[in-house]
């Protein structure tokens, strides 16, 4: 199967009825690659999710919950016993006090927890500074709720970034600031320094900051996962969105949520009313099993992850294609320019095709699909077999490769 790449063509959907609104959007290209990896038997390093379980207890929890009373609706903004448990553990993991009765939403997954903070905080014609390259969701969320997105540029290789672009990128029409840390895609763990800097020109134009904090417990090298509400007065202007998905392996239960000051809250809790009415209940139920893990378990969770970054980036790198260790999430995104692809969907394409792996080309993360012509993200979070099969795969292809170059 080939695809159509967005530099040959638009993604028009060929029917007058579909909205504008829609039209705007991008397919997914993260999903997508999902599906093609399926069709070419590839190994998917692409989409980021495990191949492997959630922790027993939790799904015995899961278990219980669907026998003792988890199948019908919850309270909308979640069940009572799991946002005690959010709040307790954002409190002495996150450092954030929150009151589950004031300030806690619970959602379907992140993804929704973003999508309905935006509806809640956006009109049409107010601004959102978004980093860039970013989570392909983000484009959609601003476009849904009528933002226009202003990109700030992380740069290559280490994803620096440029106070006065930063600086530039605020004005009098900003409205939200939407960060994630650890950040998807480029591993990026955005230090105390830079956090302040954004926190004081959230504060000095009167910005909310979203901040996506799925990935807070995948840091690496003794780093530390820092809660932008956490930073002087942010707590009155921050919305903190994390979720079961990537820390409890559980991406299919669709549980998320959002900490926010209490009237942004009650929007938050509006919008997602009328989006879903509530996430799916006995995986509420079971996430109390969930936030309720020891320490020990986030501590394996690092050191698992850890080391199969390190495992994925030697081979990367021994197959010439150059990245650094990301610092956090399981992302690692690459270049490989030393290759003579004409840009990252035929490079993409081919490691499918030739060597069964499956990742996501780098435009897919940017607004002009030119600035990541020369990049794709490969994820780690896989079983020590996957990763095998496809460190093997890599080496393979590595020793083979000059007969199966594009000439
Ligand atoms: N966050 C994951 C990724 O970037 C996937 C999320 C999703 O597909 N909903 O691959």
């Amino acid at each position: 199967m080939s695809r159509t790449s967005p530099y040959r063509s638009g993604l028009t959907i060929e029917d007058p009825r579909v909205s504008q609104r829609v039209q705007g959007f991008p397919e997914s290209v993260i999903r997508e690659m999902t599906r093609i990896a399926a069709l070419h038997g590839a190994v998917n390093l692409a989409q980021g999710f495990p191949d492997f379980d959630p922790p027993p207890e939790l799904l015995e929890a899961a278990k219980r919950a669907v026998d003792h009373g988890g199948n019908q609706y919850s309270i909308t903004w979640g069940d009572p016993g799991l946002r005690a448990a959010i709040s307790r553990k954002a409190r002495e993991f996150n450092g954030i006090e929150s009151d589950p009765e004031q300030n806690l939403v619970v959602t379907c997954g992140a993804t929704e927890a973003m999508m309905a903070s935006m509806l809640s905080l956006i009109d049409p014609g107010d601004e959102a500074v978004i980093f860039e390259p970013f989570y392909e969701n983000y484009g959609p969320d601003a476009r849904v709720s009528g933002a226009t997105p202003r990109h700030v540029r992380l740069e290559w290789p280490d994803w620096h970034l440029d106070e006065e672009a930063l600086k530039s990128a605020f004005n009098e029409k900003t409205k939200v600031l939407i960060l994630n840390t650890p950040n998807n895609p480029t591993g990026k763990v955005f230090t105390q320094a830079e956090l302040k800097l954004l926190a004081d020109l959230c504060t000095d134009h009167d910005v909310v900051a979203v901040t996506d904090e799925i990935y807070e417990h995948m840091v690496y090298d003794g780093g530390r996962h820092i809660s932008v509400a956490t930073l002087g007065s942010m707590a009155e202007r921050t919305v903190t969105i994390n979720g079961l998905s990537k820390t409890y392996s559980a991406t299919g239960w669709r549980v998320g949520w959002a900490i926010a000051p209490s009237t942004l809250a009650t929007a938050i809790r509006r919008a997602h009313d009328f989006l879903t009415v509530c996430a799916p209940h006995a995986f509420q139920l079971a996430g109390v099993a969930a936030l309720a893990m020891p320490p020990s378990y986030y501590d394996e969770l690092r050191r698992s992850y850890q080391a199969k970054r390190d495992r994925l980036v030697t081979a990367l790198r021994a197959a010439g294609i150059d990245c650094r260790p990301p610092g956090g999430t399981y992302y690692v995104m690459t270049d490989f320019s030393a290759f003579p692809f004409a840009d990252d969907w035929a490079f993409a394409m081919h490691l499918i095709q030739s060597c069964q792996i499956a990742t996501v080309p780098g435009s897919s993360f940017y607004a002009d699909p030119r600035s990541g012509r020369k990049q794709v993200r490969f994820v780690f979070c896989k079983r020590e077999t996957t990763l095998d099969d496809a460190i093997a795969r890599l080496g393979r292809w590595e020793q083979g490769r000059d007969h199966s170059w594009p000439t």
